[in-house]
């Protein structure tokens, strides 16, 4: 939402050419502290000017950045990893205070954030190509991966400080130059990456953030200049991105939203399955791509297990992420109330509301967007509640009777984010992990994020595009092949012959 520019505020500003800007958009955004429901920033939105400018940047600073060694940028990317790693508690709180996840989680996110800076701090292993020594007859053949120039970065609001490093820094490793356009509900994770980039020596316009609006979005993705896109974020916008996108002839990975399942079998520890469920339901408010949203329980576990939750759900702490509670408020005012809007819908559709996230006492500011955990039973496919991605602390339990129920509901959910399975039958998880149609897979792991070593991605209605982000995928999308083929000229193999090339 824009609204006027309140003076006594500060202003998240844009990051072009090196240095803080804070464009010549007129229009602002207004970022909230989601525990106490203050207005505490605002931030610039980029005009097309402005859009305009940091591309322009980021194409100057690309002529040098792609003739970088490969040990000068490995070494940037050293400096940038300790100078992130020493300060990651900054950058925790910044996310805390604009988001509203806990500290903790907070940490975590910029940990994992951090685990994809070091991947990208073995670029010079990454980018070798292969070679074939006399091919044909000394002739030899090679391959080589080479940067695609400025390319755009658009990322959510969930996770403001990890999810754009999913991609940059291996984009840069890879030689090429960015402009980031974060949430505009959480904008300052963006510049502190920024400055840190600057104190460890990247040139200018290597690395430029763009705060706003679709009207950013749009002109990065008509923009003759910009490569490649990444985007992360809603189904919707993601399908949108990636058709804009690849109709101005760029490439394009568009990570979309998620519906996930977590399935417990009969015979699975029903202890360790329900602390599963509530963590990855409700933990970050369950503003997670990659929460347990769905609990599909195969029966006869569903009355123990949904004991054995509520009973964990009572113990959580709602309140002001700074103060050691166990989850914090939702984002903004407009979301907290669009997801509990599910609550009445749910219970009007026929499921059976357990818990109720109204009730909840949060330990914080009664101006905060609190919505404590809430759980429905007896859900069923047609509702809402299953077929919509709340993304709040709502888990929907379906009962089914087998596991092959429990599968076909998971394949054909047409989201394929990620999904996970509780059992002690290692041929059970095995079949499961087979036969799901879905891009990450857990066995008795609820959250199964990959290591920054694999990629990251769903399938379905979860990504547009082929690459998934960061891991081996990463570097493959945002460099392009090209194959040499050499001869030095040997002066016995002269001579005309129009033929097609043929090795010998
Ligand atoms: P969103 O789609 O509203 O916004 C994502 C980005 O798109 C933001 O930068 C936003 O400014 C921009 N945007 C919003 N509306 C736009 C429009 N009409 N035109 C052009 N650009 C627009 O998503 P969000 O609410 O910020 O984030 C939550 C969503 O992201 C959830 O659906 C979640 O599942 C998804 N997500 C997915 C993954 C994944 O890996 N698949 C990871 C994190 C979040």
């Amino acid at each position: 939402m824009t609204s006027h520019v309140v003076p006594v505020l500060p202003l998240v500003p844009h990051w072009i050419g090196g240095r803080a800007d804070v464009g010549s958009g007129k229009r602002v955004g207004d970022v909230y502290d989601p525990s106490t429901g203050k207005l505490t920033k605002q931030v610039a939105f980029a005009s097309s000017a402005d859009v305009d400018q940091a591309v322009a940047a980021a194409a100057s600073a690309f002529s040098d950045w792609r003739h970088s060694s490969l040990s000068q940028r490995s070494k940037l990317l050293f400096a940038f990893r300790e100078l992130a790693n020493e300060r990651a508690g900054e950058l925790a709180e910044i996310v805390t205070s604009e988001h509203g996840k806990v500290l903790d989680d907070a940490l975590g996110e910029v940990s994992r954030g951090l685990e994809v800076i070091e991947f990208a701090c073995g670029i010079p292993q990454l980018l070798k190509g292969s070679y074939s020594e006399n091919a044909s007859t000394n002739l030899d053949v090679y391959s080589i991966r080479q940067p695609l120039g400025p390319v755009a970065i658009i990322s959510p609001f969930n996770f403001p400080a990890m999810v754009p490093v999913w991609f940059f820094p291996i984009a840069i490793a890879c030689g090429n130059t960015v402009v980031l356009k974060p949430s505009e509900k959480d904008p300052s994770a963006s510049i502190w990456w920024a400055e840190r980039w600057a104190e460890a020596g990247l040139p200018p316009g290597v690395f430029n953030v763009v705060q706003g609006d679709k009207v950013a979005v749009d002109r990065l993705l008509e923009h003759p200049n910009i490569k490649a896109v990444s985007f992360v974020g809603s189904t919707p916008i993601a399908r949108y991105v990636y058709e804009g996108g690849t109709r101005h002839g760029k490439r394009v990975q568009a990570l979309g939203g998620a519906k996930n399942h977590m399935v417990v079998l009969p015979d699975a520890d029903l202890d360790l399955a329900a602390d599963a469920a509530v963590n990855a339901g409700f933990g970050s408010a369950g503003e997670r791509c990659m929460a347990i949203a769905v609990l599909v329980a195969v029966e006869p576990v569903a009355d123990e297990l949904i004991f054995k939750i509520c009973e964990r759900m009572a113990r959580l702490k709602v309140g002001d992420g700074r103060c050691g509670a166990d989850m914090g408020p939702l984002v903004t005012k407009a979301h907290r109330d669009k997801v509990a809007s599910y609550l009445d819908s749910g219970v009007a559709e026929g499921a059976e509301l357990v818990a109720d996230g109204r009730n909840t006492i949060p330990d914080g500011d009664t101006d905060g967007f609190w919505l404590g955990p809430t759980l429905f039973d007896k859900v069923t496919p047609e509702m809402s509640l299953y077929t919509d991605e709340i993304f709040g602390p709502v888990l929907s339990v379906v009962r089914v009777a087998n596991y092959d129920a429990a599968l076909e509901l998971v394949n054909s959910n047409p989201y394929g984010n990620g999904t996970a399975i509780f059992t002690n039958d290692g041929g059970a998880a095995r079949r499961f992990q087979n036969d799901v149609e879905v891009g990450m897979v857990g066995i008795n792991v609820p959250i199964p994020v990959p290591v920054s070593y694999y990629s990251f991605g769903g399938w379905k209605s979860s990504l547009f595009g082929d690459s998934h982000a960061h891991g081996v995928e990463g570097v493959h999308f945002f460099t392009r092949g090209k194959v040499v083929t050499s001869r030095w000229l040997d002066p016995s193999r002269g001579g005309i012959n129009l033929g097609f090339p043929q090795n010998t």
